[in-house]
C-alpha cells in the first residue's frame, strides 16, 4: 500500500470486489445444501421434489455465480491497471534515484544484481498486487465465510473439519518459528542473486575467458556460486521438509476426522434425513475448503518472496544520494578550479586523489597525464559530480559543484568516453541523444564535423541502420559517434577520455582531427594516452599516484620534471618501434 501512492482508492476498490466475489462463490454451498435437504426430506416422506419447492433456490444459485464472475473480472481489471500504473511509477521513481546516488554503488553491485533489481523484483510486485492483493482478501474472506456457513449448519461437524487445519496451523507455527528459517531464505534469496549477477558478467566477459583459453579457472567462481546456490536450496529445503511435511499432510486430512464423526452422529440421530444431507454437505464443503486456505498459504509464502525483493527495492532508494546544496545555482562562466581536492573510491582506503589544487582557465585544453592508476580518471569523474569529493571543492566559474543540479551540471559537460557507448538504435538517434530537438541536418553536420559521415553513408541504410553496443562499429567508430554527440551537444566544458586501443594511423588521425573540431572555444580536459597529442596543450597536469606532481606547458615540464619526461621518451621509443627478426650468429 505503502508503494501504491496515487492508486491506493483503485487497489481498495479491487480488494472490496474480491471480497464481495468469494461471497458469491459461497452462496451456491449454500443453496445446494437447502436443495439436498428438501430433496431428502420429500424423498424420506414419500413425494415428489417439484421444481416449484426449489425455484428460488435455483435463480439464487445462478444469480450468485453470475455476479462473482462480475465482481472477479472488475476486481481483477481495477487490480491489473494500478498494478501497471505502480510498477511505472515505481520504475521512473528508482530510474530518477540511479541517476542521482553515487557511481560507487555501480562498482559494489554486478550488472546482473542491478538487472534483477529493475526488472525481476519489481515485476514479482507487479504479480503481487495485480494477482496476490485482491487474493489475500479472498483468500481471507472465502474460508472465514465458508467456516460461518458450516457453523451455521451444524456446530459439532464445523469443529471436526476444523481439527485438522487448527492442527496443520499449530505445526506450520512451529515450523515458521524456527529460529533459523529467515536466515535460510535471506541465504537462498542473496545466493541466487549472486549467482545470477555472476552469469551475467560471463556473458559479458566470454570473449576475454574465450582468448585466455582460461575457461576451467573462468568458470570456477560461476561453479561456486552454482554449488553455494544448490546447497542453500538444499539446507532450506531439509530444513523445513519435516514441518511442510507434517502440515500438508494434516492439512488435508478433514474426510479422515469426517467420516468417524458421521458414523456416530448416524448412530445417534432420530432420523437419518436431519442428520445425512448435512453430513454430504459437510463432505462436500471441507473438500472445497481446502483450496482457498491454500490460497491463503501460498499468498503468504508469495509475499515473504516479495519482500527479499522489497528490501533490495528500499536499499536503492535509500542509498545516499549526491548531495546538492541549496536549489540549484546556474554555470555562467566555465573556468574549472580544484582546490584541496582528496578523494578515496568507498572502501578503499587509499586516496586515489590527494590535496589536488589547480585552475583551468576557461577556453584552456588541459591534459592530464600520468603513469595509469595516477588518478586521472577520477579527478574527471569528481568533476562530474560521479562521486563526493572527501575534501576540498571543485568550482565551475566559482560556483562549487555541490550547488549545481545534477541537469544543470550535464548540461554544461560533454564527456566522451574511452569506451563510448552505443545503444540499440538507429546511427541517427544515437547521435542524437546529444540534443534531442536537433534536426537531421544538425545531426548530420555533427557527424560530418566528427569524421563519422562517411562511415555511416558506407552502411546499407545510412543513418538509419540500427547498431548496437556489440556489433557493427569498431571502437574508433563508436568513439567518433560519441564525438558527433559531444558536437551537437555543444557543452562549454569538453572531458575528453582518449581512447588506447583504436591505435591504427587513420582511425588515429580522424579521431584527432575530430577532437580538435570538438574542442575549439571550449574549457577542456583531456586524459591523455599519447603524449604527441598534446604538445601544444596549455596546461599539462602530471598525475601520479593520486598527486598532482606537476603543471606547466610542454616545454616548462621537459626541463622540470623527470617524471613527464621520461614518459615522453617512454612515448617516443613506442611509436617508432619496428618489428625485426633476429638472426642468431652461430659463431661458436
Ligand atoms: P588513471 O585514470 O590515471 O589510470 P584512475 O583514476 O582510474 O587512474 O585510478 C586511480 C586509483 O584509484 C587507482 O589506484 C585505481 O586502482 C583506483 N580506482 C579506480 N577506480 C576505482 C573504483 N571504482 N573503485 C576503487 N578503486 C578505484
Amino acid at each position: 500500500m505503502e508503494l501504491a501512492g496515487t492508486k491506493k482508492t483503485g487497489l481498495t476498490a479491487a480488494c472490496t470486489l474480491s471480497v464481495l466475489s468469494s461471497v458469491c462463490k459461497i452462496i451456491p454451498f449454500f443453496t445446494i445444501y437447502e436443495i439436498l435437504k428438501k430433496l431428502i426430506q420429500s424423498y424420506a416422506a414419500g413425494g415428489r421434489l417439484s421444481f416449484a419447492d426449489v425455484r428460488t433456490l435455483v435463480i439464487l444459485t445462478a444469480v450468485s455465480a453470475v455476479l462473482y464472475g462480475v465482481f472477479a473480472y472488475a476486481s481483477a481489471m481495477l487490480s491489473h491497471g494500478a498494478a501497471f500504473d505502480i510498477l511505472y511509477e515505481l520504475r521512473m521513481k528508482l530510474m530518477e534515484k540511479m541517476g542521482r546516488i553515487s557511481s560507487g554503488y555501480y562498482t559494489a553491485n554486478t550488472r546482473g544484481s542491478i538487472k534483477k533489481l529493475l526488472i525481476e523484483d519489481v515485476e514479482q510486485i507487479e504479480v503481487f498486487i495485480a494477482h496476490s492483493m485482491c487474493e489475500v482478501a479472498a483468500a481471507i474472506a472465502t474460508p472465514l465465510l465458508t467456516i460461518v456457513v458450516l457453523f451455521i449448519v451444524d456446530w459439532r461437524l464445523t469443529l471436526v473439519s476444523l481439527l485438522p487445519i487448527i492442527c496443520s496451523f499449530v505445526i506450520l507455527g512451529m515450523a515458521l518459528k524456527k529460529p533459523d528459517g529467515a536466515k535460510h531464505q535471506q541465504n537462498m534469496a542473496d545466493a541466487k542473486a549472486k549467482m545470477e549477477g555472476t552469469i551475467v558478467e560471463y556473458i559479458h566477459g566470454m570473449s576475454v575467458i574465450k582468448i585466455f583459453g582460461g575457461t576451467k579457472n573462468a568458470f570456477k567462481r560461476y561453479e561456486t556460486d552454482l554449488n553455494d546456490f544448490t546447497k542453500a536450496v538444499h539446507d532450506t529445503a531439509y530444513y523445513n521438509a519435516n514441518g511442510m511435511g507434517l502440515y500438508y499432510a494434516f492439512f488435508g486430512a478433514q474426510v479422515l476426522f469426517l467420516l468417524p464423526a458421521a458414523i456416530i452422529m448416524l448412530n445417534h440421530a432420530a432420523s437419518y434425513t436431519e442428520v445425512l444431507p448435512k453430513i454430504l454437505f459437510f463432505l462436500v464443503i471441507c473438500a472445497g475448503l481446502k483450496e482457498p486456505l491454500e490460497n491463503m498459504m501460498n499468498v503468504s509464502i508469495d509475499s515473504t518472496k516479495i519482500n527479499v525483493g522489497l528490501k533490495r527495492i528500499d536499499d536503492l532508494l535509500a542509498e545516499p544520494e549526491i548531495t546538492l546544496v541549496g536549489s540549484g545555482k546556474q554555470l555562467t562562466a566555465y573556468d574549472i578550479s580544484f582546490e584541496n581536492v582528496s578523494f578515496a573510491y568507498p572502501g578503499s582506503g587509499i586516496n586515489a586523489c590527494n590535496e589536488v589544487s589547480s585552475r583551468l582557465p576557461q577556453g584552456s585544453c588541459n591534459a592530464l597525464v600520468g603513469p595509469s592508476g595516477g588518478g586521472k580518471s577520477t579527478i574527471a569523474q569528481l568533476l562530474l559530480h560521479f562521486y563526493e569529493v572527501n575534501t576540498g571543492e571543485i568550482r565551475i566559474g566559482g560556483v562549487n559543484i555541490n550547488e549545481v543540479t545534477h541537469a544543470e551540471l550535464v548540461k554544461n559537460i560533454a564527456y566522451v568516453f574511452q569506451d563510448s557507448f552505443v545503444f540499440h538504435d538507429t546511427i541517427e538517434n544515437n547521435i542524437r541523444m546529444g540534443n534531442e530537438t536537433a534536426s537531421f541536418e544538425q545531426v548530420k553536420a555533427a557527424a560530418i564535423a566528427a569524421n563519422i559521415h562517411e562511415t555511416i553513408m558506407a552502411l546499407p541504410d545510412g543513418y538509419q541502420t540500427v547498431v548496437a553496443d556489440n556489433t557493427g562499429l569498431s571502437g574508433g567508430e563508436k568513439q567518433r559517434i560519441a564525438i558527433a554527440r559531444a558536437m551537437l551537444k555543444n557543452a562549454p566544458i569538453i572531458v575528453l577520455d582518449e581512447a588506447t586501443t583504436y591505435a591504427d594511423a587513420e582511425n588515429e588521425a580522424k579521431i584527432q582531427e575530430a577532437f580538435s573540431r570538438l574542442s575549439k572555444g571550449k574549457t577542456v580536459i583531456m586524459i591523455a594516452h599519447r603524449l604527441r597529442t598534446i604538445q601544444n596543450a596549455d596546461n599539462i597536469l602530471v598525475m601520479n599516484e593520486g598527486h598532482l606532481e606537476a603543471v606547466g606547458r610542454h616545454d616548462e615540464l621537459m626541463q622540470s620534471c623527470a617524471l613527464y619526461r621520461d614518459m615522453v621518451t617512454a612515448n617516443e621509443r613506442r611509436d617508432t618501434w619496428t618489428m625485426r627478426k633476429e638472426v642468431q650468429s652461430n659463431a661458436s
